[in-house]
């Protein structure tokens, strides 16, 4: 569909202006064309023009699928309708009996996911602090069929050194899945590094602009991607074409808005971690982080999450939410606009109370997705909030 581009020595800004554009052999439109149907004209017994229901695929979804797999340097990518329903997609390749690897410091939904869904349907999962590959080899059992690596994690921005996971993963036959959403390819390169499948939620970085709820399973091998999207059409979890339409355009403009993130979330970590409010800054793109080497080693920029822990708990935390005025107070992150939110009540309450204290989440913390305001102004309303939060306790 798109033979007359090669996207293989292409840089990845090329890639996401150009690919999966030129659908319009019509009228020549340069942007995609949005495709609302259902279904396609056969031509006669067996004769389509290569789509037949929009469920199996749509053209528009194409478009967006050949971008996101040339941008992640897989064969194939699957655009779902969310990031949870990517997940559910990629869950699909494994039965009853089979055990899983997982971070402990997971996406919350991803958690709950796992803990909750696909334990009852008889797949068995262990929660690791993959920060220490060992304990990846440790967790490894006769069974066990893959390893789920999220990383920066969510919200402590805890790294996994995806390159030697995936080397204990390959050593034992196991599939080796990363959840990219939080660097994009254009900041991490998992299927480069070792892993066998690259997972998105689309609705953060990828679109950008929170204004879609979308998701993305992309593979390094023709099989496992025949298998997605295989699972994609059977199970329904793919996404609608005006959303593939939103998140092809929204790609296009990644590499600057990532720049940006990354920019304004350098800036706003330096001024945090100088603050008495402050206890700590999660943030791999300062020296004091614990893995700030692999971060330079394994991530091509810092990205745009960071979190902190105020003193005071809960309460201070709050105090400081309500005294800004421009970060939004909202769940989700990758946007363009700046939010802010408390894991412990909001995005992992979803993790029991237990499971989010292993993981380091405390009360006093709070996690921010920075946007791509001026920085001088974030770090005026990030003051702002500091001494209100301060002061009211
Ligand atoms: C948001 C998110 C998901 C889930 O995606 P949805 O689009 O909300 O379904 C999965 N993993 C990570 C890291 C996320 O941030």
């Amino acid at each position: 569909m798109n033979s007359d581009k090669s996207s293989t020595s292409r840089r990845i800004e090329t890639i996401c202006v150009h690919e999966g554009t030129r659908k319009d052999a019509t009228f020549n439109s340069v942007t995609t064309p949005l495709y609302f149907t259902s279904t396609f004209r056969f031509e006669g017994p067996g004769q389509t023009k290569g789509y037949d229901y929009s469920r199996t695929a749509n053209p528009t979804r194409s478009a967006l699928e050949e971008c996101l797999a040339a941008m992640e340097g897989g064969i194939s990518a699957a655009a779902t309708a969310t990031g949870m329903a990517a997940e559910v997609t990629v869950m699909h390749l494994f039965k009853s009996g089979d055990h899983i690897i997982a971070g402990h410091d997971i996406y919350g939904g991803s958690y709950r996911l796992f803990d909750d869904v696909f334990s009852a349907h008889g797949l068995k999962f262990s929660f690791v602090d993959m920060r220490d590959p060992e304990n990846v080899s440790r967790a490894i059992t006769s069974a066990t069929k893959a390893v789920w690596i999220e990383t920066p994690s969510n919200p402590l921005l805890n790294l996994v050194d995806i390159a030697q996971v995936g080397s204990i993963a390959r050593q034992h036959g196991l599939v080796t899945i990363v959840d990219n959403t939080f660097l994009t390819p254009y900041f991490q390169r998992p299927l480069e590094l070792g892993a066998d499948i690259v997972v998105h939620s689309t609705t953060k970085y990828l679109n950008g602009h929170s204004d879609v709820v979308g998701g993305a399973v992309i593979s390094k091998t023709k099989e496992t991607g025949d298998r997605i999207a295989a699972l994609t059409n059977a199970l329904g979890t793919c996404c609608s074409p005006l959303d593939a339409w939103l998140v092809l355009r929204g790609v296009k403009t990644l590499p600057c808005r990532m720049e940006v993130h990354a920019r304004n979330a350098m800036a706003l970590a330096e001024f945090l971690d100088a603050r008495p409010e402050v206890a700590r800054v999660y943030y791999p793109g300062l020296s004091s982080h614990p893995q700030h080497a692999l971060a330079g080693k394994q991530m091509s920029g810092f990205g745009g999450m960071l979190a902190f822990d105020v003193h005071g708990g809960s309460e201070a935390a709050f105090r400081l939410i309500q005294g800004l005025e421009l970060f939004e107070f909202a769940e989700s992150l990758g946007g363009v606009t700046s939010l802010v939110e408390h894991p412990e009540t909001m995005s992992h309450a979803s993790m029991p109370e237990a499971a989010r204290r292993a993981a380091g989440i405390t009360e006093g913390n709070i996690r921010v997705s920075v946007g791509i305001e001026s920085k001088d102004d974030l770090i005026e309303d990030m003051t702002r909030g500091l001494e209100r939060g301060s002061s009211a306790g």
